[in-house]
C-alpha cells in the first residue's frame, strides 16, 4: 500500500484476504461471553468458538474470519498494569483472526500469513521473525512441520526462525482439553525502539525485555487433546486459531512508534488535548494520562454498549473502576468536570460504522459515563486525602505497603477502587496488599463471577454422545446434522427409539423406575435456551406395548445430540421401539404466552423508561416470567402501571406475530434487537410484533403465541433491584394472571363480607372504622386513668407514718408508667413531705415508681436507691433522679414482697444520720 492505510481499511483488508480464501466473516461476539459464566469477559477471538473446539457445537462453515472485541482486565489475562505505561497493551482491543475448524492446517495458515504480510501489506521480509515450538522437557514432539513450512516461504530469512518452549509456544485452553503448539510472528522495529541501548549486558532479541521486537500475531495449531497433566492424545480433527493484535498491526502499517499515534487513537487523544488546553510539548510530557483516558474511555464505551454499566460487583465493577481510573488521570490534566462523554462521542463516531451497537446505544453510553463521573466526584477528594494520610503514616513508620483491609475500606466507604489506590501508592514507592484486599472483599461478599478462564470441560462425557452420534450416522439412523430439532411445530408421528442411556452409558432396555435418557431421531421438545425453560411431557409406546417415560428435562450434551431426560413410569422401553413424544401442551402454551409477553414488556420498558432499559437477564417459565433490565432507579408506580397497560393494549389489539429467518446482518440493519450475552450466527430467527409501527423486533429462537391476544392478560407482580443499576420485574400472563386477579378479588370479597360493605364503599368504611377505633381508644384511655385515680384515692387511706414520715406503698393494677407518674405527682401535692412507691403490672412484667419529697432528699433519702432496692426482689433494676426514679423487673408475683423493702430502706437510711 502506498499511502498510509486507515485502521478501518486495514481491518477490512484482513477480512477480505481471508474471505477470498473461502472464509465466512463472523461478527464479533459481545464482550460478555454468551452462556459462559466462568469467564468475566471475552478476552480472545476463540471465546465464541470454544464449543466448536470442544465438540459440543458445530457451525455451518469450517473456515471463518473475524475481528473480535476483547477486554483483558480480569482473571488469567489482566494487562491493566501495562496500560498507560507502554505503547502496545490496552484494556480493550480488537483481535483479528482466521479460523479452521477441521479444515486447513499449518501449511495454509503459515503460507497465507506470509502472503498477507509481505504481498498485500508489503511488510519488509527481513524484519519479520517467527517462533515455533520445541519442548524444553522433550516430552511433546518438536513442531518441525511448522518450522519447515516457515523455511519454505519465499524470502524468509532462515536465521529469523527461533524455537521456544511451553510458556511461549504451547497453547492450552485449560487444564484438560484441546491444545497444541503455536507460532508467533514478531517484527523488528529497529534499534530506536530498544529502551536499554546503553546497557552493555542487554541483548535485543525476540521475546526479550525491550520494545524492539514486537509480537503481533499468534497462530495456534490445535492438534492434541490433553486428558491429564501427562496424557496427550492426537485429535482426529486439527484446527487453526489465530489472533492478531489489531492496534499493533495498524501501528506497524501506519509506521507510528506507538499504538496511540495511530488513527485508532489520535482523534481521542486530540479531543483530550483540546479539553486540557495543553500544547504538544505538554502533551508529550504527560503521556500516561492521555493514554489511560483514551484507552479506558474506549473500553467503557464498548462495555456500556454491550450492557455492562458501572456498578459494584463483577463486570459492573470493572466498568466502574475503568471510568474512575480515567477520571482520576483526568484530574492530572486539570479536568475536574465530567469529560468522558465528549471523548466517548469520538469513539462512537470513529467505530460506529463497524460496531453499530455503539450508535444504537449512544445515549446510554454518554449518560452512564457522566453519571458515574459525577458519583465519583462526590467522594474522590475525601478518598484521596484519606489515602494520602494513610500513605504518609506508613512512610513515617518505615512500612512498605498499605493493608488490604484499609484499601478495601477506601473503596467501600469513599469509592476509591483498588486499582486507583495501587496507582497512587506506587507513585509514592509503596505497594498495596492485593491478597488482603481480596479477602476483605470476599468477606463483604462483593466479588462475583471472576473465575478460571474456562470451566469444566465435557471430556469423557461428551465422548459417549459423540460416539453414539457417529454410530447412528454410520448406520443411517441419523443424518449428518444429528437429531432433527423442530420445537415450533408438533410432531405427531411415531419415531424410533434410537438410544437409551442409564447412568451415563447406552443400554438396550430400561425398567420401570429407572432414570433414563432417550434419544429420538427428531423432537419438538424445546431445549432450554434464551431464558425459556425446557419442555416436559411424556414419551409413550406407539405399538401397544404399554410403556411410558415421564420427561422432566432436556439437554444438548454434544453437537447434534438432543436428550430427553426422564423416568420410566411404566413398562420396559427398548431401543428400536416406536414411540410418540408428547409435550405437555398446557405448560408449553403458558410458556409461549410468557415468552411473547416478555418481548412486549421489553419494548414497553424501552418506550416508557428510555432506550437504556435493555434486557440484562430473563426467565421464561410456565408459571411466571422474570425480566432483568438496566435502569438506575426504582420505577415509580405510575411508570409500572403505564408499562403494564401498554402490554395489555398490545394484547387486546391482537397483533399477528411475524416470524422470519434472515441473515444476521440484515436483521441488525433493520433494527432487530440482539441481546448481549447471546450467541448469534449466520441466519437468525426474528420475531416482530406490530404492523406499521413495529412494537417489538427481536432475534429469538424461542416459542411464541400466534397472536398477542392469546396471551389473555398480563399482570406485573413485582418490581425491585437485583444489583447496582439493574432492576427486576416479575409478571404473570394467561391463566396465572387470571388466578392472581381472582385471588385478589376473592380476598376483597371476604373483606367486604367481614366489613359488611361493598367494593365501592370499602374505603369509606375503612376510614370510618379507623376513626371510630381511634376515638374508642381515646375513651378507653380516659376511663383507665379515672380508674387508676379511683384506685389511688382508695389507697390514700393506707398512708402509714414511719419514723414520722408519711409513706404510701400501693399496687395499682390498671396503671401504666404514665399513670404511675401522674399518681406520684398527686401524692406530692397532698403530702409536702413524704415517700411513695407505686407499682403495677404491664404485659406480665412489674413496673415501679418511687418518689421522695425534696426535704427528705435533703435528709439523705434517695429515690434511685430506694427503687433499686425494691426492684431487686422482682429481678430488675432502675434509675432516675433522687426525687423520682422508676424501675422494671421480671417477676410480678413478688411485688408485695418487694414493697416490704420500703420500711427497711427508710429505717436504714434515716438511722445513718
Ligand atoms: P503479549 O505477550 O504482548 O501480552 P499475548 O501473548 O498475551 O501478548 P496473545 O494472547 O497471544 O497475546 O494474543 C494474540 C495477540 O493479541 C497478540 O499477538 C497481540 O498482538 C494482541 N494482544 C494481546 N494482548 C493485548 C493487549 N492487552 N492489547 C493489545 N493487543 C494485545
Ligand atoms: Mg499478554
Amino acid at each position: 500500500m502506498q499511502d498510509k492505510p486507515t485502521g478501518a481499511e486495514i481491518r477490512q483488508s484482513f477480512i477480505n484476504f481471508f474471505v477470498e480464501r473461502g472464509h465466512t466473516f463472523v461478527r464479533s461476539s459481545s464482550l460478555v461471553p454468551g452462556g459462559d459464566s466462568t469467564l468475566l469477559f471475552t478476552n480472545a477471538g476463540m471465546v465464541q468458538f470454544k464449543d466448536v473446539f470442544l465438540g459440543t457445537d458445530q457451525r455451518p462453515y469450517t473456515r471463518a474470519v473475524n475481528a473480535q472485541k476483547c477486554l483483558r482486565v480480569s482473571g488469567k489475562h489482566n494487562d491493566l498494569e501495562q496500560v498507560g505505561r507502554d505503547n502496545t497493551h490496552h484494556t480493550f482491543f480488537e483481535m483479528l483472526g482466521n479460523w479452521s475448524f477441521g479444515d486447513y492446517y499449518k501449511r495454509e495458515a503459515i503460507t497465507w500469513a506470509w502472503e498477507l504480510m509481505t504481498e498485500v501489506w508489503h511488510l519488509p521480509k527481513d524484519k519479520l521473525w517467527a517462533t515455533y515450538f520445541r519442548d524444553e522437557l522433550n516430552e511433546i514432539p518438536e513442531d518441525r512441520e511448522a518450522a519447515d513450512i516457515w523455511l519454505a516461504q519465499p524470502g524468509f530469512n532462515p536465521d529469523h526462525l527461533v524455537p521456544f518452549g511451553r510458556k511461549e509456544n504451547f497453547w492450552e485452553m485449560a487444564d484438560t482439553g484441546p491444545c497444541g503448539p503455536d507460532s508467533e510472528i514478531h517484527i523488528d522495529r529497529g534499534l530506536d525502539f530498544c529502551e536499554f541501548g546503553d546497557d552493555p549486558d542487554h541483548i535485543c532479541a525476540v521475546n526479550g525485555d525491550c520494545g524492539r521486537f514486537l509480537e503481533f500475531w499468534n497462530n495456534v495449531f490445535i492438534q492434541y487433546n490433553r486428558l491429564s497433566p501427562t496424557q496427550l492424545v492426537p485429535l482426529d480433527k486439527t484446527h487453526v486459531d489465530t489472533g492478531m493484535g489489531f492496534e499493533r498491526i495498524v501501528s506497524i502499517l501506519q509506521d507510528t512508534p506507538s499504538n496511540y499515534k495511530t488513527d485508532l487513537f489520535l482523534p481521542l487523544i486530540n479531543t483530550i488535548q483540546v479539553m486540557a488546553g495543553q500544547n504538544d510539548h505538554e502533551r508529550e510530557a504527560n503521556l500516561t494520562p492521555y493514554r489511560v483516558i483514551a484507552d479506558h474511555t474506549r473500553a467503557t464505551t464498548f462495555l456500556i454498549a454491550d450492557g455492562v454499566v458501572p456498578g459494584n460487583i463483577g463486570r459492573n465493577y470493572i466498568c466502574r473502576m475503568l471510568v474512575r481510573r480515567a477520571a482520576r488521570f483526568g484530574m492530572k490534566l486539570g479536568l475536574h468536570d465530567p469529560f468522558m462523554a465528549d471523548v466517548a462521542q469520538v469513539v462512537i463516531d470513529e467505530y460506529g460504522d463497524f460496531y453499530p451497537e455503539l450508535k444504537r446505544n449512544a445515549t446510554a453510553i454518554l449518560d452512564n459515563l457522566t453519571r458515574e463521573e459525577k458519583r465519583f466526584a462526590k467522594t474522590v477528594h475525601a478518598g484521596l486525602e484519606h489515602l494520602d494520610e494513610l500513605l504518609t503514616d506508613i512512610k513515617t513508620k518505615g512500612g512498605q505497603s498499605l493493608s488490604g483491609e484499609k484499601a478495601f475500606d477506601l473503596y467501600a466507604t469513599l469509592g476509591l477502587p483498588l486499582e486507583i489506590t495501587r496507582d497512587i501508592a506506587q507513585e509514592q514507592g509503596l505497594d498495596v496488599d492485593g491478597a488482603g484486599y481480596e479477602q476483605a472483599m470476599e468477606a463483604h461478599r462483593l466479588i462475583s463471577g471472576a473465575g478460571k478462564d474456562f470451566g469444566e470441560l465435557g471430556g469423557e462425557q461428551v465422548k459417549v454422545y459423540t460416539k453414539l452420534l457417529e454410530e447412528l450416522i454410520d448406520t443411517g439412523k441419523l443424518s449428518q446434522s444429528g437429531v432433527h430439532y423442530e420445537p415450533y411445530r408438533a410432531i405427531e408421528e411415531p419415531v424410533e427409539v434410537l438410544a437409551l442411556l442409564n447412568n451415563g452409558a447406552p443400554v438396550e432396555t430400561v425398567q420401570t423406575g429407572d432414570l433414563v435418557e432417550v434419544l429420538l431421531p427428531k423432537t419438538w421438545f424445546y431445549v432450554e435456551s434464551g431464558g425459556q425453560v425446557s419442555d416436559t411431557g411424556q414419551i409413550v409406546n406407539a405399538e401397544g406395548k404399554a410403556w411410558n417415560v415421564q420427561v422432566t428435562g432436556m439437554r444438548k450434551p454434544a453437537a447434534g445430540v438432543i436428550i430427553h431426560i426422564g423416568e420410566v413410569t411404566r413398562g420396559n422401553p427398548r431401543v428400536g421401539d416406536l414411540a410418540l413424544a408428547q409435550v405437555d401442551r398446557d405448560r408449553r402454551i403458558q410458556i409461549m404466552r410468557n415468552h411473547t409477553a416478555t418481548h412486549l414488556l421489553h419494548s414497553a420498558l424501552q418506550d416508557i423508561l428510555g432506550r437504556h432499559a435493555r434486557q440484562a437477564g430473563s426467565l421464561v417459565a410456565p408459571d411466571h416470567l422474570r425480566f432483568d433490565f438496566n435502569h438506575p432507579e426504582p420505577m415509580t408506580r405510575e411508570e409500572l402501571l403505564t408499562v403494564e397497560a401498554r402490554v395489555n393494549q398490545a394484547i387486546l389489539t391482537n397483533f399477528q406475530l411475524r416470524i422470519a429467518q434472515k441473515p444476521l446482518d440484515e436483521a441488525i440493519k433493520e433494527g432487530a434487537m440482539a441481546l448481549f450475552g447471546e450467541k448469534y450466527e449466520g441466519v437468525v430467527r426474528t420475531i416482530s410484533i406490530g404492523e406499521e409501527d413495529v412494537l417489538s423486533y427481536e432475534l429469538c429462537g424461542g416459542t411464541h403465541v400466534d397472536e398477542t391476544g392469546d396471551i389473555g392478560l398480563f399482570l406485573i407482580t413485582y418490581e425491585g433491584s437485583i444489583a447496582a443499576g439493574i432492576r427486576r420485574i416479575e409478571a404473570v400472563t394467561g391463566w396465572q394472571a387470571y388466578q392472581v386477579a381472582r385471588e385478589r378479588m376473592n380476598l376483597l370479597d371476604q373483606v367486604n363480607v367481614k366489613l359488611e360493605t361493598s367494593p365501592t364503599e370499602i374505603l369509606t368504611k375503612i376510614e370510618q372504622l379507623t376513626q371510630s377505633l381511634a376515638s374508642a381508644e381515646k375513651e378507653i384511655d380516659r376511663l383507665r386513668k379515672k380508674l387508676v385515680a379511683d384506685e389511688f384515692d382508695q389507697n390514700l387511706d393506707k398512708v402509714e407514718q414511719i419514723e414520722g414520715i408519711p409513706v404510701l406503698k400501693a399496687i395499682l393494677p390498671n396503671a401504666n408508667i404514665d399513670a404511675l407518674r401522674e399518681m406520684s405527682d398527686k401524692f406530692r401535692q397532698q403530702y409536702p413531705s413524704g415517700v411513695a412507691v407505686l407499682a403495677s403490672e404491664q404485659n406480665g412484667k412489674p413496673i415501679l415508681i418511687a418518689t421522695i419529697t425534696d426535704d427528705l432528699v435533703k435528709r439523705g433519702l434517695n429515690a434511685v436507691e430506694l427503687v433499686q432496692k425494691v426492684a431487686q426482689i422482682v429481678g430488675g433494676g432502675g434509675g432516675g433522679r433522687p426525687t423520682l426514679a422508676q424501675a422494671g423487673g421480671k417477676d410480678a408475683s413478688k411485688l408485695h414482697e418487694a414493697l416490704d423493702q420500703v420500711h427497711a430502706y427508710l429505717r436504714g437510711s434515716l438511722d445513718q444520720q
